[in-house]
C-alpha cells in the first residue's frame, strides 16, 4: 500500500486547466482566451527586444550566477522602488520603503501575506469581488497559509451597469474591521479591466484612513495597462503622498514580458526609515526557509533596461506598443460586436475597461 493513500486528487487549477484543454485541441482556430499573457498580431508570444538587448550585454559581459542576497539584487530593488513611487518620492528619499526582491507577483504577494500572518495575526484582508484567476487564486493564497489569514471580499463590480460598484466597495471597506489590509489593484483590475477614477481613490484613500485600514496593493501592469508607468502609479503615488503606510506587490511579468522568470517585488512604505529597515530584516527572514534566495536572471534584465537610458526608452516605446495593440484590439472587438449583434446591447464597457481582460456579464 501507498504511504500517500490518504492523499486525495487535488482539483485541476481552472486557469491553466484551460492551457491543457487548448493544447489536447486541434480545431485550426482555436484561440486560448484563459491565460493573462500578451500575444503579437500573429498570436504568439512576444519577447520584447530590450530584453533581448540587455541578455547580450550580460553575456557579452560574462555574468555569473552566484547566488544572489536574500532580498534580491541590490541594483533590481532600487530600481523598482523608484519605478513604482517615482525616483524623487519623498518615500524614498527618505529611506521609507523596504524593498525584497520575490518570485514576480505571486511569490511578492504570498511574502507580503507571510508578513501579515505573523506580524498582524486575526487582522483580516479583504479581496475585491471578483478578483484575478476568477476569484480563486488570491482565496487561495491567503486561505492556505498555515495558520490562515482571514479574509472577506468587498464588492467590485457591478453587473448592472458593466462597471464599478463605488457605493458597496465604500461601504464594504467601511464595514471591514479596523485595521484591516486591504487589497487593490493599481491598475487594470484582473479580471473585470475597471478601475476606480482619479476621484474615487481619494475617496477609497479616505475611507481607508478612516478606519485605520492598511493599502497592499498588487501592481501587476504598471506601464501596460495605459503605456505610462507613471499614469499606472498614480493609485498607488496618491496614497503614498497621503502618508500612508502601504503595502505594494509588482511584477515584470506583463510590462517586461518576463513570465517565466518569476521576477517582483514586495515593498512596504513605512513611517520611519528605521521601520523600514526592521521590517526588511523580517521579509528576508520569513524568505529564507521558502526559497532562500531570488533568481539572479531577470533581476538583471529589469536592472540593465531601467539603468541604461536608451533601453529604458526602448522598453518604454514597446510598453506603449503592447498598451497600444490592446487598446485597438478592444477598439475592434467593440467595432464587430457592435455590428454583428442585433440585441441592441450596449457592448461600449469594452473599450472603457482596461487592460488585457474584460468582463462581460
Ligand atoms: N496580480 C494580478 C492582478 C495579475 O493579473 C497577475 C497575473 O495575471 C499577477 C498578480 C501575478 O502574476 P505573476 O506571478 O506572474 O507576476
Amino acid at each position: 500500500a501507498s504511504r500517500f493513500e490518504g492523499v486525495t486528487m487535488a482539483p485541476p487549477d481552472p486557469i491553466l486547466g484551460v492551457s491543457e484543454a487548448f493544447k489536447a485541441d486541434s480545431h485550426e482556430s482555436k484561440l486560448n482566451l484563459g491565460v493573462g499573457a500578451y500575444r503579437t498580431e500573429e498570436l504568439r508570444p512576444y519577447v520584447l527586444n530590450v530584453v533581448k538587448k540587455a541578455e547580450n550585454l550580460m553575456v557579452e559581459r560574462g555574468e555569473n550566477k552566484e547566488y544572489l542576497p536574500i532580498e534580491g539584487l541590490a541594483a533590481f530593488n532600487k530600481a523598482t522602488a523608484e519605478l513604482l513611487f517615482g525616483a524623487d518620492n519623498p518615500v524614498i528619499k527618505q529611506q521609507r520603503v523596504a524593498t525584497v526582491q520575490g518570485l514576480s507577483g505571486t511569490g511578492s504577494l504570498r511574502l507580503a501575506a507571510a508578513l501579515i500572518e505573523r506580524y498582524f495575526p486575526g487582522a483580516k484582508v479583504v479581496i475585491s469581488s471578483p478578483t484575478w484567476g476568477a476569484c480563486f487564486h488570491h482565496l487561495n493564497l491567503y486561505v492556505k497559509l498555515s495558520q490562515g489569514v482571514p479574509w472577506s471580499e468587498y464588492r467590485y463590480y457591478n453587473p448592472k451597469t458593466v462597471g464599478l460598484d463605488f457605493e458597496g466597495m465604500i461601504a464594504d471597506i467601511k464595514a471591514a474591521p479596523e485595521g484591516s489590509f486591504v487589497l487593490l489593484h493599481g491598475c487594470a483590475h484582473n479580471p473585470t479591466g475597471i478601475d476606480p477614477t482619479p476621484d474615487q481613490w481619494e475617496k477609497i484613500a479616505d475611507v481607508i484612513q478612516e478606519k485605520n485600514h492598511t493599502p497592499f496593493f498588487d501592481v501587476a501592469y504598471q506601464g501596460f495597462a495605459s503605456g505610462s508607468l507613471d499614469e499606472d502609479a498614480a493609485s498607488v503615488r496618491l496614497f503614498a503622498a497621503r502618508g500612508m503606510e502601504v503595502l505594494v506587490a509588482q511584477s515584470y511579468s506583463k510590462n517586461l514580458g518576463l513570465y517565466a522568470e518569476r521576477i517582483g517585488a514586495i515593498n512596504v512604505v513605512c513611517s520611519s526609515a528605521d521601520a523600514a529597515a526592521r521590517v526588511k530584516s523580517q521579509l528576508k527572514r520569513l524568505a529564507r526557509p521558502m526559497y532562500s534566495n531570488p533568481p539572479i536572471h531577470g533581476a538583471k534584465i529589469v536592472a540593465n533596461v531601467v539603468g541604461d537610458p536608451a533601453l529604458f526608452n526602448e522598453w518604454k516605446a514597446e510598453m506603449e506598443m503592447m498598451a497600444g495593440r490592446i487598446k485597438n484590439v478592444r477598439q475592434k472587438l467593440y467595432g464587430s460586436l457592435s455590428a454583428k449583434d442585433k440585441s441592441g446591447k450596449d457592448w461600449s464597457f469594452i473599450l472603457k475597461q482596461i487592460g488585457m481582460f474584460s468582463f462581460t456579464a
